[in-house]
């Protein structure tokens, strides 16, 4: 048989179940947690108790936990003094209920049933259990049930000294829950601020998160510029590097040049001083030289005296094709006086005089007229080689003496031709106007290195009829040639001048290109009126020439004057004359008439008159000043090479040879 529990028996272990529960918080609890499943638990552990005592079973129960009770006690006691102090410090009132609610359960015992007084518990014999006593045998029932009720009394007292000491214990928990409640709501109180200061952390760590990431951010973008940065270091240490070398390069090449330079700066010394020694002998030089040119002018003009103040050339033109081939011998060029070698000066005219011829029955022997020249330039002649002849006379204009030449011969005969020059622009017929211009200019710029400054100025009229009309006009004048008149430059000036006339300064070929082209067309248009005007009139091309020599305070200056006459040619007076003839005899007497007079002032000159008609004609007029003393003249005799020109060839000849018999006086310069 199992014996049986007492209630007291239950409710001690309902006290040990609780034990735990109270003691466990070593832990600080969530509150409500532990205390919610308290209560369940002590009402499922009491709840079969209840059930127990109620049952059959309950008497012999009690009656089996009499032996035990003390024993059970102690244990109980013990195991508060020692759980005692084991009670957690922060039991809240809820642990405090529940203890409570045992220990009322206890008091109040209603589970337990009274057992009956007097009813005597089976005795035990020989430490043996008891047996169960008959059911007839109420007494000795009744005799145990006021054992155990005895039992149960003191039983009842020991609980209450116990029930006073958890009392106490309680009053102490509860104490010591109440501090720990004021303890737990510092501690909220400080949990409150501490999360407080959590939540405060928190977004003070989001924000510092945040700032990490931006640091992150730019740390990445700074690690890219570094990046950048250390690809442009490596690039320019090797440009250092490059450049370096290259310093080095030029540092070697400067040492290199230093070294050279010194050698110079000794050599430009050296130089120096030989430029120095160059420079005072340069200016003995100079003095030389200008002695020198001084000297050549002077035996350049002896030398031009010796030829003649007055030489005459003769030129004989070329057959042209379409022209008769004159018959052999009618123009013939005698070799000089020194042999073929030298250079022609003489010419032989043959002519046959058809009159005699036919009195005589038979034909007449030809007549030779001999001439002697300066100089003859047979048809072959070239530009060139004429112009070589007069070229230092032409040089003559620059040394400050006047100079005259002339082109003379009948209409035809080649004088413009040999002036100005042939047709076209090829430089081979170029005449001795283009030609003693560029000489001038170029003998000009040579003497520029000793100090000369030249300038000239250039006029160009034609002398038609005694009137004179500029070639040179431009704009509405154009080809009309407006009056013009010969005056002087000045009152009591000896220089004269033609009014109405352009004098254009040049300085190039180019310029005197122009001036002949303009020239030329003048003319072409003035022949639309007047028929071969050009043969008819004669034109003069002046150059006034003007030196200086600044450093030595010298000037100078004279004209070149370049003139292509009228036709020689004179009208046969047996001619029957028409109207339009008695103009043309008119034209001629003008032209011979001036004609004569130029020969008629070269006469006078040479005869050294004191009347020398310069006003008889304007072509004397004008060019007085060239034609005195101190001129030098040259006058070609311009011949046709036909056999039906004879007449008139001979009789342009037999003037020449008249010219070439002058001498005019030692030529002057004209010095200022
Ligand atoms: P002028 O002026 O005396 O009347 P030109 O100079 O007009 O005579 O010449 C007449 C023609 O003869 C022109 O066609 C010219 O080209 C030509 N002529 C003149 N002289 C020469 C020469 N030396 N060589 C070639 N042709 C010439
Ligand atoms: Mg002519």
């Amino acid at each position: 048989m199992e014996p049986q529990r007492s209630p007291l028996l239950e409710v001690r272990g309902n006290i040990e179940l609780k034990r735990p529960l109270v003691k466990a918080p070593s832990r600080l609890p969530l509150p409500g947690t532990r205390f919610k499943r308290g209560p369940d638990q002590m009402e499922d552990a009491l709840e079969p108790e209840k059930k127990r005592t109620r049952g059959l079973d309950t008497v012999t129960k009690i009656a089996t936990s009499q032996s035990r009770a003390p024993a059970l006690t102690a244990r109980t006691q013990t195991q508060n003094q020692i759980t005692a102090p084991k009670v957690p410090k922060k039991t809240g009132p809820r642990c405090s209920t529940a203890i409570a609610t045992v220990l009322k359960n206890q008091k109040s015992g209603p589970a337990v049933p009274a057992q009956k007084p007097g009813a005597a518990a089976p005795p035990m014999v020989g430490g043996r259990k008891p047996t169960k006593r008959p059911a007839w045998d109420l007494k000795g029932q009744l005799c145990d049930l006021n054992a155990e009720l005895k039992c149960c009394r003191e039983r009842t007292q020991t609980l209450a000294q116990e029930n006073q000491q958890l009392q106490d214990q309680l009053r102490e928990a509860q104490q010591q829950a109440k501090a720990r409640g004021a303890e737990c709501r510092t501690l909220e109180g400080e949990l409150a601020r501490v999360q407080a200061q959590a939540e405060q952390g928190q977004q003070e760590l989001g924000s510092l998160r945040a700032r990490v990431l931006e640091l992150e951010e730019q740390q990445c973008t700074q690690e890219g510029l570094l990046r950048e940065l250390q690809k442009e270091q490596l690039e320019l240490q090797e440009e250092r590097r490059g450049l370096a070398a290259r310093l080095e390069e030029q540092e070697r090449r400067l040492q290199a040049s230093e070294a050279a330079l010194s050698g110079s700066q000794a050599e430009v010394a050296s130089l120096r001083q030989e430029a120095t020694s160059q420079a005072a002998l340069l200016v003995e030089q100079g003095e030389r030289l200008h002695g020198l040119e001084m000297e050549r002018r002077r035996l350049h003009n002896q030398l031009q005296e010796l030829k003649g103040n007055i030489r005459v050339f003769c030129r004989v033109r070329p057959v042209l094709p379409g022209e008769p081939t004159p018959p052999p011998g009618y123009l013939l060029f005698p070799s000089g006086p020194g042999g073929p070698a030298d250079l022609p000066t003489r010419l032989s005219v043959s002519r046959c005089d058809e009159r005699r011829g036919t009195l005589s029955g038979a034909p007449a022997p030809a007549t030779r007229h001999d001439f002697s020249f300066d100089r003859v330039f047979p048809p072959g002649s070239g530009q060139d080689e004429v112009f070589e002849e007069i070229a230092m006379l032409v040089q003559s204009a620059l040394d400050g003496y006047p100079v005259c030449i002339f082109a003379y011969g009948q209409t035809g005969s080649g004088k413009t031709f040999t002036m100005e020059g042939g047709p076209g622009r090829d430089p081979q017929v170029e005449g001795l106007i283009p030609r003693a211009l560029r000489h001038l200019f170029s003998v000009a710029q040579e003497l520029g290195g000793q100090g000369w400054t030249y300038s000239f100025v250039a006029s160009y009229v034609e002398i038609y009829n005694e009137t004179v009309r500029d070639l040179l006009a431009t704009g509405p004048r154009k080809g009309q040639g407006g009056e013009c008149e010969i005056r002087r430059a000045g009152p009591g000036s000896e220089e004269l001048t033609v009014t109405n006339a352009r004098y254009v300064p040049v300085s190039c070929e180019k310029e005197v290109e122009a001036l002949l082209h303009l020239a030329h067309q003048n003319r072409a248009v003035a022949r639309t009126s007047q028929n071969e005007r050009s043969s008819r009139s004669h034109s003069v091309f002046q150059l006034q020439i003007s030196g200086e020599h600044t450093g030595r305070g010298l000037q100078c200056g004279a004209s070149l004057n370049l003139v292509d006459l009228a036709g020689s040619e004179r009208l046969d007076p047996s001619l029957a004359l028409g109207p339009g003839e008695r103009e043309r005899l008119r034209e001629t007497q003008a032209i011979n008439s001036s004609l004569s007079t130029l020969g008629l002032v070269i006469m006078a000159l040479s005869n050294k008159e004191s009347h020398i008609p310069y006003r008889n004609s304007k072509l004397t007029y004008l060019l007085q000043n060239s034609l005195g003393g101190s001129a030098k003249m040259l006058m070609f005799v311009n011949i046709s090479p036909l056999e039906e020109n004879v007449s008139e060839s001979l009789n342009s000849l037999r003037f020449a040879s008249k010219v070439n018999q002058c001498v005019i006086g030692t030529a002057q310069a004209n010095r200022k």
